[in-house]
């Protein structure tokens, strides 16, 4: 296992988008090794999410861990889609590993269903809802070259991390990166 390099924000891999894995692929064990080496490198940096592109592989696998205490939270999502289950919206703060120490508020649909091939190439769907729900959204568009940034209504709430811990995390369990 190995903790990859991170891409940031100007890295050309960060906006292009990444391409689906073929069968072929889906048989290698080079998927399940790359899996492992994002498992590393999400809990190395803290976050809850990580999507291939931003270990500069430009390629439709993300995985979260929206609680990072319980593994349960754990998903692997391969040639995922992402469907929302009605139109309601919310909006909360969000980060990312590729954007260092900025934070914003962001609207997202409140509940998704996420449909996905897990690290065994397994077909799995799941309806999310809350956190959960908004950490696939946010790494479901890292594979279509899209960051939080481009999501924000308006720049009004961007925010470093000091003053963000400062002013607006005070009462609120600190939102994780993805
Ligand atoms: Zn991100």
């Amino acid at each position: 296992m190995a903790i990859l390099k991170v891409a940031r924000l100007g890295h050309p891999v960060l906006r292009q988008a990444a391409r689906a894995l073929t069968p072929a692929e889906l048989k290698s064990p080079e998927v399940p090794r790359l899996v492992e080496d994002m498992i590393e490198t999400m809990a190395e940096y803290g976050g809850v999410g990580l999507a291939a592109p931003q270990v500069h592989f430009p390629l439709r696998i993300f995985i979260v861990r929206p609680n990072p205490e319980d593994d349960a939270t754990f998903r692997v999502a391969i040639n995922p889609a992402i469907t929302p289950l009605g139109e309601e919206r919310g909006e909360d703060w969000e980060g990312c590993l590729s954007i260092p120490d900025l934070h914003g508020r962001v609207p997202r649909f409140a509940r998704v269903r996420l449909e996905a091939l897990d690290a065994q190439g397994k077909r799995y769907e799941e309806e999310l809802e809350g956190f959960p729900a908004r950490v696939c959204q946010h790494e479901f568009d890292h594979l279509d070259g899209v960051v939080f940034l481009d999501r924000m209504k308006d720049f009004s709430t961007l925010t470093f991390g000091e003053e963000y811990r400062r002013y607006w995390s005070a009462a609120e369990p600190e939102k994780k990166e993805g």
